[in-house]
Parts: structure tokens; C-alpha cells; sequence
């Protein structure tokens, strides 16, 4: 290894990543025309906005790129039982995906890229760089198997050796020639579990995500969320873990837990929040919990909207009284969510809850002016009846 190289190593790890590998900066030909395939086919996330050779091409990013520095940091933390199995515990919960069980990964990454960029430039003034956590446009995983820091699974995420599939990933592109690590290909054990587990289908294919089906998509996205999505939901309150959690390199005598405090879930919502809480918080509360972890983002109101269909899915009468003040929300994904739930419990339950969930929306009914949620009242109800 060169001398550059190795300082360069030497200090990422001295910030505490887990593992960094430098790949060449040349455009990602086959990543490029996976990407170009999957717009076509309607597969993209909504939540990406460039296109499929932006994110391939690392001189679109940044002239005269010559490196990319692929950094991981391995989240899977240990705890004393099953994230949705409390001992005792019979509070309805919501499960967050591992990676937002605590603080914010772009604000642990972020700060560390820019400080190892900072350092390049020390190593040779005149560099210039480009700091990249999840936020950017660069296609990461895609660069990240090129830099050899671990392989495809089926399921679309990048497997590492030693932690799994439960690794950030962040990228410095730069201008700073570097020696580059060498590919080494590969893949998964294809053992198909992913997408047999995968509860909306959205595994099209090996290696091929419908992004508009994907629950952790989904979770994310604003709006009133799709009747077809609801029940799959389950209890997913944000995220979804589902094709990594049953992959067997995930498995927990294959792996080792990652040693960042900072991963640990957040102490007054822990891995599954209850439900009620979230229903309730109000913007002081959100700001003091989920606003500090990756759930956060895109504001308090989807997690109520999806905590609300959560409730929907536990088929608990108990719910009841906290979906009559859902349905009194100002947002109508909220109230359309709450009507919906109202219709699931309504339909599982024995006639003295059918007749309560029925009054609740035919009272609704003459109050709510809008016609979708008219029309949604109107789903539930006969949902119920049937
Ligand atoms: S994250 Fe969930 S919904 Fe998305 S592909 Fe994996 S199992 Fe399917
Ligand atoms: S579950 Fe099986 S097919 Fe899917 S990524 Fe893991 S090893 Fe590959």
C-alpha cells in the first residue's frame, strides 16, 4: 500500500469507520444501465432526484474526480431481547427499522467525511472533494461493491463480511489520485429467502427493488398511503427490515454487533415505540425524540399517519378511542389512515365493536366535507359489513 494510502486509511478508522476501501472514479457502466432499466420500468424511488448518469459518473460530480473513498459503519447494535418481543409487554408498539433505533447516521457520518475530506487536503493542499452520506447523488452501493467493501445480495443491499448487511455507507468523492483497492465481484448465498419474505412483492427480480412497493419507501413517503400497502404494513412504524432480518447473512452467530453507542436505540422510544405515544406526541415531543434519529426526516406527521394504520393492523378494540381523535387530525392522511383503521378493527371484531366502529364513521360522515374521505368512510363501512 502506498504511503498516501495508508495515512488515508489510518485516519478513517482513527474517526471510527469500520471500514473504507478506494475505488477508481471512472463512470459506473453496468450500474448506470441497471438504473437507466429500472426508470424505465417505474422502479425508482420517488425520493431520488438525479438521473441514473449522474449517479453513475463521479466527474459529473465533482470535475476532474480520480477517487472515491467508500466508508461503512456498521449499525447492528445488541440488545437484551428481540426488539418486538418486551417481556411482560402487552403495549401496542411500532417497529422502527434498525437504522433509525438511534441518532441520526448523517450526522454521525456527515461531520467525520468532512473531517477526513479536511484532512486530504493536508495530505495535499489543493484537493478538492465532495462529501456524500445517502443525501448525495452518487449510486453508493454500486460504488461500494466496486471498492470491494462487500457484495450484492439479492435484496439489493451490500453484504460485508463481517457485519452483514447492517452497515451505512458514505462516500468522498475527490480529485486526490489514489492507489485503488481491487474488485473483488461476487454475491450472496441467492438463497432467495429475501424475496419470499418480502411482504408486498417488491423484490421483483434478484437484485431488482420496485421502489414504488417497497414498505421502507413507502413508510417515507407523505401523502395518504395506498390502500393496496396498508395491511402489509403490519406494524412497520418506519421502515422495513424484513428481507435483511431473514437473510442469512445476517444471521447472529455469523455477524458481530458494531461497537457505536450512537446506533444504540434512543432511550425514551427505543427500538418500537408504543403506538400511543406517537399518535399523541405533539411538536415539542417529536423535536426531543424522532426528530434526533434517521426516522425523523420527513416530519412528525407520517409517522402518525403510519402509526395510525399500525393500530389499524393490531385489530384492538382498545385502539378505538385513540383513532376518534386521529380522525379529528387537521391532515387528511392522518384522518384517511384513522378511517381505515376504524374499518380494519370494526371487521375483526365481534358485533358490539362493529356497531361502535360503524357509529364512529357514520357520525364522521356528516361532519367530514371532503369527498375522498367520503369515499374512504364509505370502504370502511362496507368493509365492516361484510
Ligand atoms: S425493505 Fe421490506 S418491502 Fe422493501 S424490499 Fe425489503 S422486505 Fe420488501
Ligand atoms: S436472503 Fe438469500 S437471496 Fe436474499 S440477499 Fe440474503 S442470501 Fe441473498
Amino acid at each position: 500500500m502506498s504511503d498516501l494510502k495508508s495515512q488515508v486509511v489510518n485516519y478513517t478508522k482513527h474517526l471510527g469507520f469500520d471500514l473504507v476501501r478506494i475505488a477508481d472514479a471512472s463512470p459506473l457502466e453496468d450500474a448506470g444501465t441497471r438504473l437507466a432499466k429500472q426508470l424505465e420500468a417505474g422502479f425508482h424511488s420517488p425520493l431520488t432526484k438525479h438521473s441514473p448518469k449522474e449517479r453513475t459518473t463521479p466527474t459529473l460530480l465533482l470535475p476532474g474526480a480520480k477517487s472515491v473513498i467508500m466508508v461503512g459503519m456498521a449499525y447492528s447494535v445488541e440488545l437484551d431481547h428481540a426488539p418486538d418481543r418486551i417481556p411482560g409487554d402487552q403495549t401496542p408498539r411500532g417497529l422502527l427499522s434498525r437504522y433509525a433505533w438511534g441518532q441520526d447516521y448523517h450526522r454521525i457520518m456527515g461531520p467525520r467525511l468532512r473531517e477526513l475530506a479536511a484532512y486530504l487536503n493536508v495530505l495535499a493542499p489543493d484537493t478538492t472533494s465532495r462529501v456524500m452520506v445517502d443525501s448525495g447523488p452518487l449510486a453508493e452501493k454500486a460504488m461500494a461493491y466496486r471498492a470491494g467493501l462487500g457484495v450484492y445480495g439479492w435484496n439489493s443491499c451490500i453484504i460485508t463480511r463481517k457485519w452483514g448487511s447492517w452497515v451505512f455507507l458514505g462516500a468522498i468523492v475527490t480529485d486526490l489520485a489514489l492507489e485503488h483497492d481491487s474488485f473483488h465481484g461476487g454475491t450472496c448465498q441467492e438463497c432467495g429467502r429475501c424475496i419470499k419474505a418480502c411482504p408486498t412483492g417488491a423484490i421483483v427480480a434478484p437484485y431488482v427493488i420496485d421502489a414504488s412497493r417497497c414498505l421502507s419507501q413507502i413508510t417515507q413517503t407523505r401523502g395518504i398511503m395506498p390502500t393496496e400497502f396498508r395491511q402489509a404494513l403490519g406494524t412497520r412504524l418506519f421502515g422495513c427490515d424484513t428481507c435483511q432480518a431473514v437473510c442469512p447473512h445476517n444471521e447472529p452467530n455469523t455477524i458481530i454487533y458494531g461497537n457505536h453507542g450512537e446506533f444504540r436505540p434512543h432511550p425514551f422510544i427505543g427500538p418500537t415505540p408504543p403506538l400511543e405515544m406517537v399518535v399523541t406526541m405533539d411538536n415539542p415531543t417529536f423535536k426531543s425524540t424522532f426528530a434526533q434519529t434517521a426516522a425523523g426526516w420527513r416530519g412528525r406527521k407520517v409517522l402518525q399517519r403510519n402509526a395510525v394504520i399500525n393500530l389499524g393492523n393490531t385489530g384492538q378494540p382498545t385502539a378505538i378511542p385513540l383513532l376518534v381523535k386521529a380522525l379529528r387530525d387537521p391532515t387528511e392522511p392522518v384522518q384517511t389512515a384513522a378511517i381505515w383503521a376504524l374499518g380494519e378493527i370494526g371487521m375483526a371484531n365481534n358485533e358490539n365493536v362493529k356497531r361502535e366502529t360503524q357509529k364512529i364513521l357514520l357520525d364522521a360522515k356528516t361532519r367530514i366535507t371532503s369527498g375522498s374521505l367520503h369515499q374512504e368512510i364509505l370502504f370502511s363501512l362496507d368493509r365492516i359489513n361484510n
